[in-house]
């Protein structure tokens, strides 16, 4: 278990990871209240399922607590690395619609925000031949999320595509010169990628005058870096142990029913020697925003039943107003299209200006 104990209020500070350790805490976020117009945010889900509140504690509501700051946002749908772990993209355009509308429901504003999908801007995917150039095999092997992918994985085999996905990651990244990233903890290690291929990147093509064409991306984590599952591994859409953000009431009941917990009745937060009940009482306490602690006090002695009881109620009543927005946004799809293609066609002008930049110093005619 990695959550740390500290709860978040709507206001409080974005976590920081600093530069040349993306796990070391720089303390809070002052550069971004003080400056925001000189940041920008890259993040994205994959269009796999329904966002879940893995997504939502993890790095949704960083992202919509950085965007009111006023920092500039960019949200990729990456389609095409859906098929690093399966053959095909089941049900393609439901899921990225799906992911558009909660992202709209959770608070992401379509006219601060540029949401758009891998696969309409060509120009992105283009920066990974030569961003695939600047980093050896044996470091893409070595990476320990991929390693934990491809052991989720149903496929026989592992596929180019997989190995290679940090460094298209870092291309959605470095092509809009993102410099933050709200992330889960399990995608410290693309960070570490993204900010090698910037920086081996500006050592091999040197500008005249010095100046870095890429930045060096950081990770920001929330208070929820890695949200468990009801089976107790990693909260994911792809794994059949998610708690989804659209789910209804009765849903999240049965799903919160069915979390792992432990056979000691009383419950308390030691998430270091009770994973699973501890995951339990931190999701009730980021609802309520309380302290993980106070609300395993409160249970005491009432056991998983009463603990369920808490997650359930503190989940429902924390997503309702959520849920009704997105019913709303739902009726009307052409919506959730026209946001897309607005994203597209700006992520696309950055995308071909980035593209310019790099031909440029790499001397291409
Ligand atoms: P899939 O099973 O298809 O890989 P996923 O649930 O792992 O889906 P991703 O789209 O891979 O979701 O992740 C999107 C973002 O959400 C990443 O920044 C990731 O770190 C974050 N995230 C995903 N799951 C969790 C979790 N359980 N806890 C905290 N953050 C999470
Ligand atoms: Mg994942």
């Amino acid at each position: 278990m990695t959550t740390t104990t500290t709860t978040a209020g709507p206001d409080a500070p974005a976590d920081l990871t600093g530069p040349g350790d993306s796990t070391r805490p720089t303390g809070p976020d002052d550069d971004i209240r003080e400056n925001p117009a000189a940041h920008r945010v890259l993040t994205g889900d994959r269009p796999t399922g329904p966002l879940h509140l893995g997504h939502y504690f993890g790095s949704l509501r960083n992202r919509v607590r950085l965007q009111r700051l006023g920092v500039e946002m960019f949200l990729v749908i990456p389609d095409y690395q859906v098929i690093t772990d399966r053959d095909v993209a089941d049900r393609l355009a439901e899921h990225t619609e799906n992911l558009v509308l909660d992202y709209l429901a959770t608070g992401i504003d379509p006219d601060r925000a540029t949401v758009f999908t891998h696969s309409s801007v060509p120009a992105l995917n283009q920066l990974l031949l030569p961003f695939l150039s600047l980093v050896s095999v044996a470091e893409l092997h070595r990476n320990p999320t991929v390693k934990d992918e491809i052991a989720h994985s149903s496929q026989a085999s592992v596929n180019g595509l997989m190995l290679t996905y940090p460094v298209h990651q870092a291309a959605d990244i470095l092509f809009c010169k993102a410099d933050l990233v709200p992330v889960g903890k399990d995608q410290l290690p693309h960070l570490e990628v993204a900010r090698t291929v910037a920086r081996r990147f500006d050592e091999r093509y040197p500008r005249p005058d010095g100046t870095p064409v890429f930045p060096r991306p950081r990770a920001l984590l929330s208070d929820a870096p890695l949200l468990l599952g009801t089976d107790g591994g990693k909260m994911s859409k792809s794994r059949g142990n998610s708690i989804p953000l659209a789910a209804d009431e009765d849903t999240t009941a049965r799903l919160v029913k069915g979390a792992k917990t432990d056979t000691e009745r009383r419950i308390t937060y030691d998430p270091a020697g009770r994973p699973e009940v501890s995951n339990l009482v931190l999701l009730a306490a980021l609802c309520q925003d309380r302290a993980p602690e106070t609300v395993a006090e409160e249970i005491g002695d009432g056991g998983s039943a009463a603990l369920k009881r808490t997650v359930t109620e503190a989940v429902n009543e924390h997503l309702r107003p959520i849920r009704a927005r997105r019913a709303e946004l739902a009726t009307d799809r052409g919506h959730l299209r026209a946001v897309l293609r607005a994203g597209s066609e700006r992520a696309n002008g950055i995308a071909d200006a980035t593209l310019a930049e790099v031909r440029e110093v790499m001397g291409s005619l």
